[in-house]
C-alpha cells in the first residue's frame, strides 16, 4: 500500500510553523509497512489543494492529511476533498452530538458573567455554527472520534474518478489531537489494510556504525545496494555516526528476520570493527555493558569536550558500577594539579599533543585508581589554531594495564559538532579496546 501525506495550512508555507506532523506520520506509516513516496504541504486554498490532492488520487493508494478540518473560513480540507471526489457533504449526526456537547462544556467553564445574555447568546450562536461546519464529511466518511477537541477526523474509501477504490483520510493539524486520533483509530485501521494485501510485517533494524563516512560504507556495500530487494537497505548519516536499516517484508516476525540475517552476516563481515550495535545500542551502553562484563573499571580526563563523555557515560543506568570519576580538566593548571601532567610535558608539546592525551590518560587512570584511563584533548575552534595545529586536531588517549594507545585525529565541523565527534571517538577508542580489536588490545 502505498499513501501520500498531506499537511494543510498557509503557516506551513510561510515557516510559522514546522511540519511535525508529516515527519511523525512518515515515521509510523514506515513501521506499519506503508510506502510513502510523496509528502505535500499544502496552504488553505480548496482549489490548489483539489489540485495537488487530484495528482495523488491518481498515482496513490490514498492519501492522509492533516489540518484544515477546524471551524473556521480557511479550514478547507473537508471541501477539497468533497470537490475532487465529487461527493456531497454531509452532516454526521454522531459527530454533532459530540460537538454541541463539548461546545456547552466549554461555555460552562467560560462562564458569560461579563456579556449580557443577547450578546452571549448571538457569540454563541455564530460559534456553533463554525463549530458544526465540522461535521460536515464528505458522503460515504466514517468519522474518526477526536477524544480531546471538537473537530472529527474521517476515513473516506471511494472509488476515484471511475477507477480503483481510494483510501482518503483526514485528521486535524494540532498534533496533540491527531496523535492520539492516528493511534486509536488510524494506525488499527490501516495494519488491517495492510493485512489484507498480503505479506503482513515489516520488520527493520539499524546497524550502528562509528568512525566510518557514509560514502565508505555505500563503497563497501555497493554490491549489496544495487541489488538490494527484500530487505531493503538504507543508509542514514546521524550528527556523529552512520545507520544502516535494513527492513524486510514478511508474512510473519520470524521470516522477516530470516530474510535480514544473512544480509546482516555479510555487512558485518565486511565491516564488523565498525559495526558497534544495533537498534538501540549507543557506543555508551555497549561500552557500559563491556566494562561490567569484564569487570573493569573507568576514569576519563576530558579536555575539549568538556564533560560531554561523562556525561553520556552517565546517561546509561548503573554505571556507577565501571565509572569512577570523570574529570574535565580544561586549563594547563587543572591537568598538572589534578592528573600530574608534567610542565615539561606541557610546554615542550603544548596541551594538545600526543604527549599530553597519554599524560592524561595515564594520570587519571592512576589518580583514580582505574583499570581504564580515557583522555581527550582537542582544539574545538574556531579560535586556537596554529599552522601545525588546526582546528578539529584532537589526540585521545587509553591507558591500561598493558600500556597506552594514543590517537591523533582531525575532526571537521563547527564547536559543537567537533566536541561531538571527539566524544564519539574516544569512546569507540574503548570499545575497540575491550573488544580487544588489533591497535588497542590489551
Ligand atoms: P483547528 O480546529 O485547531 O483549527 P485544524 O485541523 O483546522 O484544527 P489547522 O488550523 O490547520 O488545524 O492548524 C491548527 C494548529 O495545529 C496550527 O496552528 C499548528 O499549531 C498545528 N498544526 C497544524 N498543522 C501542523 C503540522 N503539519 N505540523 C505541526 N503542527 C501543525
Ligand atoms: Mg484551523
Amino acid at each position: 500500500m502505498q499513501l501520500e501525506l498531506f499537511s494543510v495550512g498557509t503557516e506551513l508555507l510561510l515557516g510559522e510553523i514546522v511540519d511535525t506532523n508529516a515527519a511523525y506520520l512518515a515515521d509510523k506509516l514506515s513501521q506499519l509497512g506503508i510506502n510513502c513516496f510523496y509528502k505535500t504541504t499544502v496552504g488553505d486554498n480548496i482549489a490548489r489543494l483539489a489540485g495537488a490532492l487530484d495528482i495523488a488520487l491518481r498515482r496513490a493508494d490514498g492519501v492522509l492529511t492533516t489540518g484544515g478540518l477546524g471551524p473556521t473560513q480557511d479550514d478547507i480540507t473537508a471541501a477539497a476533498i468533497a470537490q475532487v471526489t465529487e461527493l456531497p457533504l454531509e452532516e454526521d449526526p454522531a459527530s454533532v452530538e459530540h460537538i454541541r456537547r463539548i461546545a456547552l462544556q466549554r461555555q460552562r467553564d467560560r462562564g458569560s458573567a461579563a456579556q449580557s445574555a443577547e450578546a452571549s447568546r448571538t457569540a454563541a450562536g455564530e460559534r456553533m455554527k463554525g463549530l458544526l461546519k465540522q461535521a460536515r464529511l464528505p458522503r460515504g466518511a466514517t468519522p474518526i472520534p477526536n477524544p480531546v477537541g471538537t473537530a472529527p477526523g474521517f476515513i473516506l474509501r471511494t472509488p476515484y474518478r471511475g477507477g480503483d477504490p481510494k483510501t482518503i483520510i483526514s485528521l486535524p493539524g494540532p498534533p496533540g489531537e491527531m496523535k492520539p486520533m492516528f493511534e486509536q483509530t488510524v494506525a488499527p485501521y490501516l495494519a488491517e489494510r495492510v493485512a489484507e494485501e498480503g505479506p503482513a510485517v515489516l520488520v527493520s533494524h539499524h546497524l550502528r556504525f562509528a568512525d566510518i563516512g557514509e560514502s565508505q560504507i555505500e563503497t563497501e556495500l555497493r554490491d549489496l545496494i544495487t541489488t538490494q530487494g527484500n530487505p531493503t537497505i538504507a543508509p542514514l548519516a546521524k550528527p556523529a555516526e552512520v545507520h544502516l536499516r535494513l527492513a524486510a517484508r514478511a508474512a510473519t516476525r520470524e521470516e522477516a528476520e530470516r530474510l535480514i540475517a544473512p544480509v546482516e552476516a555479510e555487512i558485518r563481515n565486511r565491516l564488523g570493527a565498525h559495526l558497534y550495535g544495533v537498534d538501540s545500542d549507543t557506543l555508551e551502553t555497549v561500552v557500559g555493558r563491556l566494562l561490567r562484563q569484564t569487570g573493569r573499571t573507568l576514569a576519563v580526563a576530558e579536555s575539549c569536550t568538556g564533560g560531554l563523555i561523562g556525561h553520556r557515560l552517565t546517561n546509561v543506568p548503573g554505571s556507577s558500577e565501571y565509572l569512577l570519576a570523570s574529570l574535565v580538566t580544561y586549563g594547563n593548571r587543572a591537568k598538572q594539579d589534578l592528573l600530574g601532567v608534567t610542565a615539561e610535558t606541557l610546554s615542550a608539546h603544548g596541551a594538545v599533543s600526543e604527549e599530553t592525551a597519554g599524560a592524561m590518560a595515564e594520570g587519571v587512570r592512576r589518580v583514580c585508581g582505574a583499570d581504564l584511563g580515557l583522555s581527550v584533548t582537542g582544539i574545538a575552534g574556531p579560535g586556537g589554531a596554529t599552522p601545525e595545529k588546526p582546528v578539529g586536531l584532537t589526540y585521545l588517549g587509553l591507558a591500561h594495564a598493558g600500556g597506552t594507545v594514543v590517537e591523533r585525529r582531525r575532526l571537521r565541523g563547527d564547536r559543537s559538532m567537533i566536541k561531538e565527534r571527539a566524544a564519539q571517538l574516544a569512546l569507540y577508542l574503548l570499545y575497540r579496546h575491550l573488544k580487544g580489536l588489533p591497535g588497542v588490545e590489551s
